[in-house]
């Protein structure tokens, strides 16, 4: 990536400059990965975490937890009232998650690793794409009584919408058909492990990168921060659009400081000019 170190504030012409740098090294990449964070989809309406407006402002990280999850009926009819409100205006992909599904069917990028659980890269029409943080979009038996942070269940597996409709049937915590078992969004929550496996895949992926361009993320949870600094420490190219400081803005090749709705769809027509 000619890009040389440089890091490019959100006034509209640097970051018009910034949109111009990573589109050129966009348009050299074969094998690019997007490393995606909630900052992607603020644009699609979805809340993140830590920022100043984010949920943490509005609620308690315990209260998100998977332990808490098993332990307190009332924190599973929570979780299951909240859901259903959010998805009964659902989300849509924003110019960040269609320029991505754009540059990898143009074969400039190879796939997606995101933290976020809310498949719009999907949507948009993203193929390969590394949820490692597992996804709201399906529910999973855990079983009756999982410990450790580790789902137990019998298997049973299902869209987000059998929740959702049982819940419209009137029960405010359903229960897994096949074993009478907890059910819970596959979306991974706090003190819950990773599903095996997925680590692995996410470290294969960015490993054979060319370029790795890390979007709306602050890059500080970690494992999944890991990734984009092991590849920046094996000398894969590291861009960072974001627009707040990263953790990684002092070792990345290029940093852009704005929406990324913005910068990579203006990004994103000039690699594919
Ligand atoms: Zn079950």
């Amino acid at each position: 990536m000619p890009v040389g170190r440089v890091t490019l504030a959100d006034d509209a012409r640097l970051a018009a400059s910034g949109a111009r740098r990573l589109g050129e090294a966009l348009a050299d990449a074969r094998a690019g990965v997007a490393f995606t964070g909630a900052g992607i989809s603020t644009e699609s309406g979805i809340p993140d975490f830590r920022s100043r407006d984010g949920l943490w402002s509005r609620y308690r990280p315990r209260d998100f937890s998977f332990s808490r999850y098993v332990a307190s009926p009332q924190v599973r009819v929570e979780a299951w009232r909240r859901r259903r409100e959010l998805w009964s205006r659902p989300p849509r992909p924003n110019p960040g998650h269609l320029a991505l599904a754009g540059l990898e069917r143009a074969g400039r990028l190879a796939g997606v690793v995101t933290q976020n659980v809310d498949g719009l890269h999907q949507a948009a029409g993203s193929r390969r794409v590394v949820e490692l943080h597992g996804s709201s979009r399906f529910v999973m038996c855990i079983g009756a009584r999982p410990r450790a942070g580790t789902p137990a269940g019998c298997g049973f597996r299902a869209g987000q919408d059998w929740a959702l409709a049982r819940h419209e049937a009137g029960e405010a915590d359903p229960g897994c058909p096949d074993c009478g078992g907890l059910v819970k969004s596959t979306a991974v929550s706090f003190g819950q492990n990773l599903f095996p496996g997925v680590l692995d895949e996410a470290t294969r992926l960015v490993r054979s990168a060319d370029l790795v361009v890390a979007v709306g993320s602050t890059l500080r949870v970690h494992p999944a921060a890991g990734l984009p600094a092991a590849a920046a420490r094996a000398g894969v190219p590291l861009a960072i659009v974001n627009d707040e400081p990263t953790s990684l803005d002092e070792v990345a090749d290029l940093v852009v400081r704005g929406r990324a709705g913005r910068v990579l769809s203006a990004a994103a027509v000039l690699a594919l000019a």
